[in-house]
């Protein structure tokens, strides 16, 4: 049984004070969660606000946004994995679209930070996800079997339930145009059949993969309803507190 993971990207938003302020009206709104894994991914700033919210939420853990594949050294304006693991931090989001296509990541520099990042011991948030040319042109598939074998290369099959998927479609990612719960289980479904013939059946069942692009509350219990989708990555709508608590509750309700 995968348990549902939930994950807020804030991107290049909040300040340390409002990630504070976010964090105490959220933990108001959502109460106590059992039932599903709850990852808040601040900027780098604002990591130290919330360094120890698991302290007082053991089901929220912390993320970060990027990170880099050297363990230390001269990397002007990067951080490393143990610079966050110092920071309490679990997860971090490897290969999101915006990195992809606006800092120039490719599928051997995902590799490189996956690699790092379980080394060290963090979880990777893999993202992966076809353009809308790629849909367009029929190449969903072969797009997201490049990245899924490529971003994995060399990884151990027994560090699969460390490493988390997330399929964000980039046509669906800040545009408020949603996968289709069908088309996303589609998607969802071939990522684990590839997962499948790269390592072995019982890897593919035990990674997570979460989707992404355009979530919020109202379309969040139909794409979980999906057997194969674990969860979500949202954007924009974990901005607000309590956009980000719904999107949980409608969660927690596709469980009982
Ligand atoms: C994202 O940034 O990963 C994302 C899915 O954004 P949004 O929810 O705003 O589409």
């Amino acid at each position: 049984m995968r348990k549902k993971i939930l994950a807020a990207n804030w991107k290049m938003n909040l300040t340390q004070v409002e990630a504070a302020s976010f964090v105490q009206t959220f933990l108001g709104e959502i109460g106590e969660v059992n039932d599903v894994e709850i990852v808040i991914v601040p900027p780098f700033t604002s990591i130290p606000a919330l360094a120890q919210i698991s302290e007082k939420a053991p089901f929220i853990r912390l993320g970060a946004q990027n990170v880099h594949w050297e363990r230390s050294g001269a990397y002007t304006g990067e951080i490393s994995a143990t610079m966050l693991r110092a920071l309490f931090v679990k997860y971090v989001l490897i290969g999101h679209s915006e990195r992809r296509s606006l800092f120039g990541e490719t599928d051997e520099t995902v590799n490189r930070k996956v690699s790092a990042a379980l080394e060290a011991g963090l979880r990777p948030i893999m993202c992966i996800g076809e353009s809308l040319a790629e849909r367009e042109s029929g190449l969903v598939e072969k797009v997201l079997h490049r990245q899924v074998e490529g971003g994995l290369k060399g990884i151990a099959a027994d560090h699969m339930s460390e490493i988390v998927l997330a399929y964000e479609p980039v046509w669906a990612i800040g545009t408020g145009r949603t996968a289709t719960p069908e088309q996303a289980e589609e998607a969802h479904a071939f990522i684990r059949s590839v997962l499948a013939e790269l390592f072995d059946q019982s890897s593919a069942d035990r990674i997570r993969i979460q989707y992404g692009g355009s979530v919020k509350p109202e379309n969040t219990e139909d794409l979980m309803r999906k057997p194969d989708i674990d969860g979500a990555l949202v954007g924009g709508a974990s901005l607000d507190p309590r956009s980000f608590a719904q999107i949980i509750r409608a969660t927690e309700k596709t469980l009982k």
